[in-house]
């Protein structure tokens, strides 16, 4: 687990008593941590090593069992895929929450507690939230419940109001790079920065090529849209915005507007000539362009708007097409990135 020591320090301790809630609401960006926290917590709460130590051993039969999802007493409910029919069901069902009340009723089979993960917990149907509400008034003892989201708003007020918050906080870019290094060697630590606090991007960097590769296209397409004119722009509204899928295409549109307001903070950056505050100090070249051409002022003003359009787009139903034409009309425009492009 990397970071959040303070809550780690507040829950460690009482977890090892099994001194805890009937329910959490883990809540905080993508990559920072939850899942990890989430499943630290079951093994510390089913580790059977003694004396039990925060987070679990991490090697006896249980704790290993809970790491590859194979624990009978730990459970993780998210929302169904099925690929045979490319069907992205859109939300947690009531039968997922129904079956799994009656596992819950039952007695742990090998732990001492039974754990259920549910991530995406913004993803449950209404039915579901009604369904889950039961067992978060009367939970059997044994019981306990993570519900995980970044976007703890959308979950009912009579839900939220009996979990206990852990709100997970960014990360320290020096202890992101400490874990890097110490894990994948020194020429890791260059993954620390772009990570932006999230140790789960850090360590996604680090590992996959596949995951660079996209970083390096979304960027690419952002500076084609700096160099492009409006009728351009727009078509290209257009052909995102098409995405039938709904949750695909907020996912779309969120993924975009994370990395490019990193660009655009970073040019911002670039012209307040603050060296060494990048998070891609590899477009340094490109952010000098930037400022060279907007002012440091607009541009911080663009990135807070595209944080804001990035709750829209997760947490309400605003128009995916509006918005997408709304930030290319506030994108600064810039031939020479058309040339580059
Ligand atoms: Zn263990």
């Amino acid at each position: 687990m990397i970071g959040q020591r303070r809550l780690l320090a507040r829950l460690g301790e009482r977890a090892v008593r099994g001194d805890v809630a009937h329910g959490y609401e883990l809540s905080g960006p993508r990559s920072i941590g939850k899942h990890t926290l989430a499943t630290r917590l079951a093994q510390t709460l089913n580790c059977a090593t003694e004396p039990v130590v925060p987070g679990g051993c991490g090697v006896c039969l249980a704790c290993r069992k809970i790491e590859r999802g194979l624990h009978p007493d730990v459970r993780e409910i998210t929302r169904l895929v099925d690929q045979a029919k490319r069907d992205d069901r859109k939300n947690i069902t009531i039968e997922q929450i129904r079956e799994m009340q009656q596992d819950l009723a039952l007695r742990p089979l090998e732990g001492r507690r039974r754990v259920v993960i549910i991530d995406d917990a913004a993803d449950l149907s209404e039915h579901a939230e009604v369904a889950l509400l039961k067992t978060l008034e009367e939970p059997p003892p044994h019981a306990v419940l993570l519900l995980i989201t970044p976007t703890p708003s959308r979950l009912l007020e009579t839900i939220r109001s009996r979990l206990q918050p852990l709100p997970f906080r960014s990360v320290a870019r020096l202890e992101i790079e400490r874990a890097l290094v110490a894990r994948f060697g020194q020429s890791a630590a260059r993954f620390a920065a772009p990570a932006a606090g999230k140790p789960g991007i850090a360590f996604t960097l680090a590992m996959d090529e596949g995951a660079r590769g996209a970083r390096t296209r979304f960027e690419a397409e952002f500076y084609r849209l700096v160099g492009s004119k409006l009728t351009e722009r727009f078509a290209w509204a257009a052909a995102l915005a098409d995405e039938r899928d709904s949750q695909k295409r907020s996912e779309l549109i969120e993924t975009r507007l994370v990395n490019w307001s990193e660009l655009v903070r970073d040019a911002a950056v670039a012209g307040t000539g603050v060296a060494d505050g990048a998070m891609r100090p590899d477009r340094a070249e490109e952010s000098r362009r930037l400022a060279a051409k907007v002012t440091t002022r607009d541009l911080v003003d663009l990135a807070q708007r595209m944080e804001r359009w990035r709750r829209d787009v997760v947490e309400t139903t605003v128009s995916a097409r509006m918005l997408l034409e709304l930030f290319v009309l506030k994108l600064p425009y810039d031939e020479t990135f058309a040339e580059a492009a």
